[in-house]
């Protein structure tokens, strides 16, 4: 369908069994789930789908060693589960992925190594594979760059990695072909009330400036470390105050080439100088170094690091890997959100101890919030949000739509050839889909970084987008990879995309965002 289809769609009378706000990893995950049961499903986002912290993970399916380090066993569990099911539901986005922990003192392979097992304890049938103890010159054989002096042994254990903006489109398509219509550049504006009760929302095309009403008996707040704005809406019509649930962490990654560590492994570091974990891992043909915790009051919807967070990144870097990685290196920085949810005494400051949970709310007037919790629990926080709703009585209970057996597009049919997602950009993110891309005018016309005029015509077709960012930073990732090639693109994305939208692309607003993701924070960003 035509997004001037979906609007016409949106603006037929009638009502809607959910209505959610925010086209992330939760909202998504939400509008899949509702669908798949069979319930009439709208869902609006008022950037891009997945434009918020859903792009900006570090790219791991995963249960969560340090949550294990921290005790929180039904975290873990239920994330290991949840990580096989996707790895299963969409092969060609989620891969298993070993890791590498090197060891420079005695104590470090038993102490993590025994965690780790019960890490591979919790998975049970769900593993991917046994936690192993290696010797020094193993270690060196996963991880060929890491400083030899002084290594010990290492532990490898397993997990997976994601495409993590393509992952949210293809539950976005996957949802629209169960039925529900989902609607990106579309920002909800209000809430309707009548009688004390949430009835519906308002929304707004962010292209055309139109404004629509939609009914719905449930609507859902999904809009990540934004709900607050909602939640206080809510309570405004009831005339209630509402102490705000979000405490935002900022996260940043670093990427830098693969010659960095030249691995299919990734490597952990379990302990930085200020107690956290360290990740480099293999993504697309490069190296994504990350990331960083640091309590955030804004909310910005393109947050900067600060000059501490990439210092702390290579510095860190630089204690294992043997030619450590410089601010020259890098190739692109981005920072994502976390919504972390704040316990009620809750004074600030750190954010290490707050929940990584995900947290469902339903308010008096019967607004459904969700947030917190991680990409891997998609599928089982949406499960709990469709409880939720019954348990309210907001919609009658329906039986489950069997969302852990979905294959999400471009995985419902044969995928050729074995690509990895540590591989370098192309068709194998296509999965199943390769060959309608392959039919489109301009697939072999390369445009750079592994992308082709057809991708472009695909992603306008077929993936919602509208912008040249839409293209360079979630279709295809090439701002997150490299932004100076990204923005090099830019015009040329920009003249297919406009031939097959017939809209503005954007590419001057564009560049500037590519100069973002490349400049380095100085004293001045903070
Ligand atoms: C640095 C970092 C690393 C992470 N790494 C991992 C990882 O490796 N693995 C993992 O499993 N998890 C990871 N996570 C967690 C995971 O990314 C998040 O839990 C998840 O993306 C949150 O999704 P969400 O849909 O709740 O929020 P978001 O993705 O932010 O989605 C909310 C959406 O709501 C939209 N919205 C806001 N206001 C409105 C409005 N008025 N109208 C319509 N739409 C609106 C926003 O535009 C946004 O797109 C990481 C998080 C961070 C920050």
């Amino acid at each position: 369908m035509t997004r001037q289809q979906l609007f016409a769609r949106l603006a037929l009378p009638g009502q809607y069994d959910l209505a959610i706000i925010g086209g992330g990893a939760t909202g998504l995950g939400v509008a899949l789930d509702a669908a798949a049961r069979g319930l009439r499903v709208v869902l609006v986002e008022s950037h891009d789908f997945a434009k918020g912290t859903s792009s900006r993970a570090t790219k791991l399916v995963h249960g969560g060693v340090r949550y294990l380090a921290q005790g929180n066993i039904a975290l873990v569990r239920e994330a290991l589960h949840e990580r096989t099911t996707l790895l299963r539901n969409a092969p060609h986005l989620a891969q298993p992925l070993p890791f590498v922990m090197p060891s420079y003192k005695r104590w470090e392979t038993p102490f993590y190594g025994i965690g780790l097992k019960i890490y591979d304890a919790l998975a049970g049938k769900a593993g991917l594979g046994p936690t192993e103890f290696l010797s020094c010159r193993k270690t060196l054989s996963y991880l060929p760059t890491v400083h030899p002096q002084g290594l010990k042994g290492g532990v490898k254990y397993w997990d997976g990695q994601f495409d993590d903006a393509r992952l949210a489109l293809a539950l976005a398509r996957t949802a629209a072909t169960r039925g529900a219509l989902l609607l990106n550049y579309c920002a909800a504006t209000g809430l309707r009330h009548e009688g004390g009760k949430v009835v519906g929302l308002s929304c707004e095309d962010r292209e055309t400036g139109q404004s629509y009403q939609i009914q719905a008996r449930c609507v859902i707040n999904a809009t990540g470390v934004w709900v607050d704005e909602f939640r206080q809406k809510d309570g405004a019509a009831a005339g209630r105050a509402v102490q705000p649930m979000v405490a935002p962490s900022q996260g940043v990654h670093v990427v830098v080439e693969r010659d960095f560590l030249p691995a299919d492994h990734a490597l952990l570091v379990p302990k930085t100088a200020d107690g956290r974990v360290l990740f480099a891992v293999p993504w697309l043909g490069k190296l994504i170094l990350g990331t960083t915790d640091t309590p955030r009051q804004d909310l910005d919807r393109e947050p900067r690091a600060f000059k501490e967070e990439v210092d702390f990144i290579l510095r860190e870097s630089a204690r294992y890997l043997s030619r450590a990685p410089t601010r020259a290196d890098i190739k692109s920085i981005w920072v994502g959100l976390r919504p972390l949810v704040r316990p009620p005494d809750d004074e600030g400051g750190n954010t290490k101890g707050l929940s990584r949970e995900h947290t469902v709310l339903v308010s008096r007037s019967g607004l459904v919030t969700v947030t917190g919790g991680k990409w891997t629990t998609y599928r089982s926080m949406a499960e709990d949000v469709l409880e939720k709703c019954f348990e309210a009585s907001l919609l009658e209970r329906v039986n489950s739509g069997g969302t852990a057996h979905l294959r999400l597009v471009g995985s419902d049919g044969p995928i050729s050839g074995r690509p990895k997602i540590s591989d370098v950009p192309g068709l194998h993110s296509y999965g199943s889909e390769q060959h309608a891309v392959l039919s489109l005018p301009g697939a072999q016309r390369q445009l750079g970084g592994g992308l082709s005029e057809a991708m472009v015509r695909f992603a306008a077709r077929h993936e919602y987008a509208r912008t040249v960012e839409d293209v360079l930073a979630r279709r295809s990732r090439l701002l997150f990879l490299d932004a100076r090639l990204a923005a090099s693109l830019a015009s040329e994305v920009g003249a297919i995309l406009q031939q097959e939208t017939g809209v503005d692309p954007q590419i001057a607003a564009f560049s500037g965002l590519a100069r973002q993701y490349l400049d380095l924070p100085d004293l001045a960003a903070e």
